[in-house]
């Protein structure tokens, strides 16, 4: 019996994560799938009433789930960076969850911002490495606030990082029918990206049905506006991914539409919108909802059920063909309007 620890969080992360949870009640329900749902709170709110981010015993209670479902944390009335911090990167570290999952994919001609590009030509997904390179907070500063100053910031990559993020990849490509691309800078950044080529060269040694090829970073931008239609599954690394998700989000149809997992195939992964907590909307109503039942999706999706996942989605289309849109995308919609009209359409079919 699967169980989900539910963690809304901030502004509309609460909203939208109302919408994700209806659509998984009624799956669970019609599908039997006997799925378990414990909410947390975590984020302004308790921070705010107690100093806590995320204490250690509600650490200890959320290894014993299956997945966790986030909304978002940020909030006005806490500095920049704390609930993050403190929230977010705290429960990746502590589960290791070494793989950003970010399916790119468009779900309606008219949303995408390439014009000559249809549903079938943006279909592909980013998988970033989410513990190191340029995100291990290694280095520091020299003569500070000197005309000599020098700031370093390492790169770290370990080939056990690097191999387990490509392997991943493999993996992943190799169930999914695709080819994987690797994207990274070796040209320039010889000694980490050098690690990068060198270990996804070995391993293709060990899937010869996955199809590869390889891009520099300057490059792979360039083909995901002009030809997003070649691309299966891009592997890469933490910086190149933080930038090319939010390249794919906005072809996709932009960030009401992105969602993504932070996996550990052998820990606790977590499933989230990308989009934040947007202070400047929340408590309207009016968030869009789409990204966070992606996320539910992908949910679904992680406990075997492609299948169910894949219903999902289609009724995610189904909605926006018949116009059933919040306003960020044209429509008149309040967030759970948009929420109940998906579950109608599931019914229906
Ligand atoms: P972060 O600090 O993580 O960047 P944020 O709260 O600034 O988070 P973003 O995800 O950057 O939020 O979103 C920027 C803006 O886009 C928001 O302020 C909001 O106006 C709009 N936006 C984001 N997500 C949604 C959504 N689901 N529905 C409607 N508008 C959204
Ligand atoms: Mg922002």
């Amino acid at each position: 019996m699967p169980s989900i620890a539910v963690l809304p969080g901030d502004g509309i992360g609460k909203e939208v994560i109302n919408e994700g949870l209806k659509i998984l009640n009624f799956m669970g329900e019609k599908y039997n799938l006997n799925l378990k749902f414990e909410e947390f709170e975590v984020g302004a709110e308790r921070y705010l009433k107690s100093g806590e981010l995320i204490p250690d015993f509600l650490l200890k209670r959320l290894e014993t789930f299956d997945a966790i479902y986030l909304g978002a944390v940020g909030d006005p009335r806490v500095p920049a960076g704390i609930l993050e911090h403190g929230i977010l990167l705290k429960l990746r570290f502590h589960f290791d969850q070494y793989v950003n999952l970010r399916p790119i994919k468009l779900l309606n001609d008219r949303f995408s911002p390439l014009k000559k590009k249809g549903v079938n030509e943006i279909n592909f997904t980013v998988i970033r490495e989410n513990t190191e390179g340029l995100y291990a907070g290694i280095g520091g500063i020299l003569k500070k606030d000197t005309q000599d100053e020098v700031a370093i910031q390492e790169m770290i990559s370990t080939r056990k990082g690097v191999e387990r993020i490509i392997r991943y990849a493999f993996e992943f490509a190799k169930n999914n029918k695709g080819k994987l691309t690797l994207c990274d800078k070796s040209n320039v950044l010889t000694y980490s990206h050098g690690l990068w080529l060198r270990v996804f060269e070995e391993l293709k040694k060990e899937y010869p049905d996955v199809q590869t090829d390889h891009y520099y970073v300057d490059a792979i931008t360039m083909k995901m506006v002009r030809n997003p239609e070649i691309f299966d599954v891009i592997v890469t690394c933490n910086m190149f991914g933080d930038i090319i998700t939010d390249l794919g989000a906005e072809i996709q149809g932009g960030m009401g539409l992105a969602a993504s997992g932070n996996i550990n195939p052998n820990s606790v992964s977590m499933f989230e919108p990308v989009h934040g907590s947007a202070p400047d909307i929340a408590g309207k109503g009016i968030a869009n909802p789409i990204a966070a039942i992606l996320a539910a999706a992908m949910i679904l999706e992680y406990f075997g059920r492609k299948d169910l996942a894949e219903k999902v989605e289609g009724a995610i289309k189904t909605s926006i063909d018949e116009n059933l849109l919040s306003q960020d995308m044209g429509g008149n919609l309040s967030t759970s309007e948009v929420g109940d009209e998906i579950v109608k359409i599931l019914k229906r079919g």
